[in-house]
């Protein structure tokens, strides 16, 4: 790759301000100027990465390979290649195959944990070629984990509010835009959730113990919902979480078992805590203000009548407890 070409890559993969940007610019990349195929990035899913610990009675899973930019839904299964670079952390390359194409598979490393994994299959170039794809790939993970951290909460690993929406338009374009296959549309449900009483916690604990709290429900929470479901810091001790592929009655099913499983919870010093949801289903291409509207007038509803539970915005809609939200803002899509 000559100079101009590595300043212009440079200079495209430094404006990139999110995960997903980065990584579709740098496969991109991959793909025209080194002639790569099959180009994946996947991220590690796996609870104990996911944040630091601090339950150790639950058994470690192993974790599992997730590709953020085509499969929102699909978790992929290691290789025996892919686990060696995992764990190694060493960049792998393979045998010159039939097709004169060779796979590379660096690891994105922090410290001790690798992050993702880059897999893609490219022709046989001269060893400075090499060095310069090994530099730019090591270049691509350390900016890929300041992007990382900047869309996570310091407190509690969750993603921010704002990197958490652009995700959510990114999944309603496609699961109800044009590019979207033939089918059903992919169902997905959003759901705020509150945590009952907080102020007291504070109030009688200490503001200390009340970010302790935020903490150990944030750990449960990444252990409780799926790979492929979003789950959000949304602001002080409320969270937004996105359950991709199941439609209004399981997520409820789902949220519930959450629910039980916040009151069953023991946090250190502070005891019991419970939390109140409510829960919306996308069924069309929406503005995400009024989706969480939605969401928002089920858990007022859920805190008003006794809280510790989860209400869904249709049923309370068909049972005539609530106003229709989408009567106001009618059908306008502006994204
Ligand atoms: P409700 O059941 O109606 O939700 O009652 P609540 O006390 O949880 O709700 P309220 O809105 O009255 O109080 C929320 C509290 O959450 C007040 C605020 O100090 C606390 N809070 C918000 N963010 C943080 C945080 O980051 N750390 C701590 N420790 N407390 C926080
Ligand atoms: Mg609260
Ligand atoms: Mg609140």
């Amino acid at each position: 790759m000559d100079t101009p070409g590595l300043y212009s890559f440079i200079d495209t993969l430094t404006k990139q301000h999110d995960q997903l940007s980065m990584v579709r610019c740098f496969l991109d990349f991959l793909t025209k100027e080194f002639s790569a195929q099959d180009a994946f990035y996947y991220e590690i899913h796996s609870h104990d990465l996911k944040n630091n610990e601090k339950n150790n009675n639950e058994k470690q899973e192993f974790p599992k390979l997730f590709n953020p930019l085509t499969n929102i839904n699909i978790v992929q299964e290691f290789d025996s290649q892919l686990l060696d670079v995992y764990k190694s952390r060493e960049m792998f390359m393979g045998d010159t195959s039939e097709t004169g194409h060779r796979r590379c598979i660096y690891p994105v490393v922090v410290g001790l944990q690798v992050f993702g994994l880059i897999d893609f299959k490219i022709p046989v170039h001269e060893n400075k070629v090499m060095e310069q794809l090994g530099f730019l790939t090591r270049l691509f993970g350390n900016l890929f984990i300041l992007i990382y951290k900047k869309e996570r909460d310091g407190l509690t690993g969750l993603l921010h509010r704002l990197d958490f929406e652009n995700r959510i338009h990114r999944i309603i374009n496609h699961n109800f835009g044009k590019e979207r296959r033939a089918g059903t549309p992919d169902d997905l449900c959003i759901a705020i959730a509150d945590i009952d009483y907080f102020k007291k916690v504070n109030d009688e604990f200490g503001h200390l113990f009340g970010d302790e709290v935020l903490v150990h429900l944030s750990q449960l929470m990444n252990r409780s919902f799926r790979d492929q479901d979003l789950i959000c810091r949304y602001g002080g001790e409320e969270f937004a979480i996105a359950i991709n592929g199941v439609g209004i009655k399981p997520a409820v099913q789902i949220l519930e078992r959450f629910v039980k499983a916040v009151q069953a919870y023991r946090v250190p010093q502070v005891g019991s805590v419970t939390m109140s949801i409510g829960v919306v289903q996308v069924t069309k291409k929406e503005l995400l203000t009024n989706i969480i509207d939605k969401a928002d007038k089920a858990l007022y509803f859920a805190k008003e009548n006794g809280r510790n539970q989860v209400q869904a915005y249709e049923t309370l809609l068909a049972e005539n407890k609530l106003p229709d939200v989408s009567a106001r803002s009618g059908d306008i899509e502006l994204f």
